[in-house]
């Protein structure tokens, strides 16, 4: 996990969104090998296995494989230039390393990702979670990769760690979300920017 993606961490426990604190073991490059990241406010604390930022386990969801391919998300995602993070749900993270190519100087971060995506310093960080355990408004976009698309929850955090005017790419049927305004749909794909 790249250090400095521990300033958008947030405790995934059920309170009031809160940083987390970086107790590291071992950091290489910038990236944090293994280490704690404990929460100031319910005592939780979380570990950093093999570069893996451990939040709390990977949700059970049937693995499809993403119509998306990295150059349609390049497409889709909009980003312009370097700077920030976006994020790679689920099967979405499978073609990290193009999107990370077409991308220079975006730090990708992989939620869930399948089990063969691995952690590659500043370039990718992976995070395992029941949510995106990221502060709200603190990425430039996010893309759902098909089983969590279908799940609204996990829309709505799209919607939520997303800064106002980027974009959050899923498949099947477009949200209907206050917080999200659908600007195109395509081939079992939809594009929306977060209001
Ligand atoms: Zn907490």
């Amino acid at each position: 996990m790249f250090i400095e993606l521990t300033d958008h961490l947030r405790c995934p426990a059920d309170h009031a969104e809160q940083y987390l604190v970086l107790l590291p073991d071992r950091i290489v490059d910038r990236s944090v090998i293994s280490g704690r990241l404990g929460c100031p406010v319910c005592g939780r604390t979380y570990a950093v296995t093999e570069g893996v930022a451990e939040l709390g386990e990977s949700p059970v969801v049937a693995g499809r494989a993403s119509r998306l391919d990295p150059n349609s998300m390049h497409v889709l995602l909009g980003l312009s230039g370097p700077g920030g993070y976006a994020v790679l749900v689920g099967s979405a993270a499978a073609g990290w390393d193009a999107v990370a190519e077409q991308n220079p100087g975006v730090a990708l971060v992989a939620v869930n990702p399948p089990a063969n995506v691995m952690d590659a310093g500043q370039v990718l960080s992976v995070l395992r979670a029941l949510l995106i355990p990221l502060k709200s408004r603190s990425v430039r976009g996010v893309v759902l990769g098909p089983e969590f698309a279908v799940d609204p929850e996990w829309v709505r955090e799209a919607a939520r760690v997303t800064l106002p005017g980027l974009r959050v790419v899923g498949e099947g049927t477009p949200p209907g979300l206050e917080s999200l305004e659908l600007l195109a749909t395509a081939e079992g794909c939809w594009v929306a920017s977060k209001r």
